[in-house]
């Protein structure tokens, strides 16, 4: 049985979550703890709950997204995975870290690349891998069909959807991957996105503004 810890990280309110079960064995999501105080209280989690990190996942590698991966990958020793088509974003996430009026420079590149239909272990767990570009090239979801959640990154939100309007941003593309691999799911099944609240598939079914059927 999987169980959810979100956190929101830094100035973009990114939320990374932690997977675990009764293992122990721990995927983390979308690290982005950018300052001192959020690396420690993300630690600080880990530690007291005596989690074993098996891997850290990018659902895509926006730079607010990415912040906290050389410190996961320095304290926690667990490789990196993520899609081979959001490696741009690693080369320019200092750049971009610069335009949004910060500094970034600690970039990490994947240690192993997953895409579609990938399955993710971890203790007596898995995930499966979804491949759903349209918000930024190399976007991927995790999805447990057993339990029915799905973290999406910035595919879907509540009532809304990413932004397109970035790099490799491409709305027929988002609507189409939104239309076929997320909506044909259960519609109890758990949304977890990269920011915001969770929501569920038949929510977003009936009430999302953004999705064109
Ligand atoms: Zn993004
Ligand atoms: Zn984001």
């Amino acid at each position: 049985m999987i169980t959810i810890e979100k956190f929101t990280f830094n100035s973009f309110q990114v939320n990374t979550y932690l997977l675990y079960d009764e293992t122990k064995e721990c995927i983390l999501v979308d690290v982005a703890c950018q300052d001192q105080n959020e690396r420690e209280e993300l630690h600080a989690f880990i530690k007291s709950n005596n989690l074993i990190i098996k891997a850290i996942i990018n659902t895509h590698n926006h730079v607010d997204h990415i912040l906290g991966n050389g410190f996961a990958k320095s304290t926690f020793e667990a490789p990196l995975l993520a899609h081979k088509d959001g490696e741009q974003f690693i080369r320019t996430a200092p750049a971009s870290a610069q335009m949004f009026g910060f500094a970034f420079s600690e970039t990490v590149y994947p240690d192993r690349y997953i895409d579609e239909g990938d399955k993710i272990e971890f203790g007596n767990s898995s995930l499966e891998v979804l491949h759903t570009p349209g918000h930024a090239d190399g976007s991927i979801c995790l999805h447990n069909p057993k339990q029915k959640i799905i973290i999406v990154g910035d595919v879907l939100f509540r009532d809304s959807i990413g932004r397109t309007d970035l790099p490799t941003g491409d709305y027929d593309l988002l609507n189409e991957n939104i239309k076929k691999k997320l909506f044909t799911l259960p519609d109890e099944t758990v949304v977890y996105p990269g920011h915001g609240p969770a929501t569920t598939i038949g929510e977003e079914v009936m009430n999302n503004p953004f999705v064109k059927f």
